[in-house]
């Protein structure tokens, strides 16, 4: 099913990301994490490719995609980035979406690594996004989409203008990247409307269930932390189960006025956490059904 598609029922869209497990830690663990997502009936469960440059494996999110669709019979994104893929490996890597049956990705540029040498087949997002479409395989393509602009633009208007690029190529989703302050992704999706960008805009929520994970998390993706939150972690960044209630309890706020003004979707990173999947889904459930 495309994704793009969800967003035409009455609930609000509301999904997981998930990452492959690093090389040196099991596997194992990441199927168990699944199945416990999947009993949480999100609307699709996506999956990261090699974030931070080429750490891993790209064979494992097209083998967690795959998991998801064909055993857990839940719809999937794979993520997919281009700076370090050439025309050639793109194809070889949708010829095995193609053949395991996913047919949605989460088409993006990467990061950059300095540890490894950038291909020269495609620039940006857009260009892999268009790439794709000229295939006329029947892919479906999302995009990614920064509230608090993307740290190498100058500025928002350059920045929304570049994601008409990408959405003008073909991406007819997009996810945010995280933020913890809802005004600015309603200022965000506002300009973002304004510009002409009328695709679904999930929003992208991270849990603050750890002070180092997050602290490290913003330094790499710029999110600014609102006073309420600052206070929460100096409060309780200590404690790690004081810390992960009012994170939980945070995220769930901030979904409910997400969901209040009639966001598109609710996209959670959840860092491979069912346990906090869980009581966040069980926390807004009602409130996504009842409509946007
Ligand atoms: P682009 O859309 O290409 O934008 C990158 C920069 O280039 C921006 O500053 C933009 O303004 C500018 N730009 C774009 N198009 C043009 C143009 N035509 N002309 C001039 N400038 C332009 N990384 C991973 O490695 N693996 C993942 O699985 C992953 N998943 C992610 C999921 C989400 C929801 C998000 C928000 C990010 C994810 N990332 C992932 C991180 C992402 O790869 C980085 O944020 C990266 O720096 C930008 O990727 P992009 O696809 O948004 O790039």
């Amino acid at each position: 099913m495309n994704i793009a598609d969800l967003f035409k029922k009455e609930h609000t869209v509301f999904s997981f990301e998930v990452f492959p497990p690093k090389k040196e830690s099991g596997i194992e663990t990441i199927y168990s994490t699944l199945n416990e997502l999947k009993n949480l009936n999100p609307d699709f469960i996506s999956v990261t490719y090699g974030a931070g440059g080429k750490g891993v494996a790209n064979a494992t999110t097209i083998d967690l995609c795959s998991y998801i669709k064909n055993e857990l019979g839940t719809e999937t994104i794979a993520h997919l980035s281009c700076l370090y893929n050439t025309k050639e490996s793109i194809d070889r890597i949708l010829d095995e979406l193609d053949e395991k049956g996913v047919k949605n990705i989460l088409a993006l540029r990467g990061d950059v690594n300095p540890d490894f040498a950038i291909e020269k087949d495609f620039k940006y997002a857009s260009d892999l996004t268009e790439y794709i479409m000229s295939k006329n395989r029947g892919f479906n393509i999302s995009g990614a989409c920064y509230p608090e602009v993307h740290q190498e633009a100058a500025n928002m208007i350059e920045d929304i203008q570049n994601l008409k690029k990408k959405v003008d190529s073909g991406a007819d989703h997009l996810i945010s990247q995280l933020f913890f302050d809802n005004q600015v992704f309603f200022d965000f999706q506002e300009k973002a409307r304004i510009a002409g960008i009328n695709v679904p805009i999930e929003a992208g929520i991270m849990p603050v269930t750890n002070k180092k994970q997050i602290e490290r998390m913003v330094s790499m993706c710029g999110a600014s932390i609102p006073a309420k939150l600052s206070k929460v972690l100096q409060r309780f960044g200590d404690n790690h189960e004081a810390m992960r209630d009012a994170g939980i309890s945070y995220a769930i706020d901030q979904i409910i006025e997400l969901a209040a003004h009639g966001v598109d979707g609710v996209h959670i990173y959840t860092m491979n956490d069912p346990y906090v999947a869980r009581r966040i889904s069980e926390g807004v459930k009602n409130i996504l059904k009842s409509g946007k």
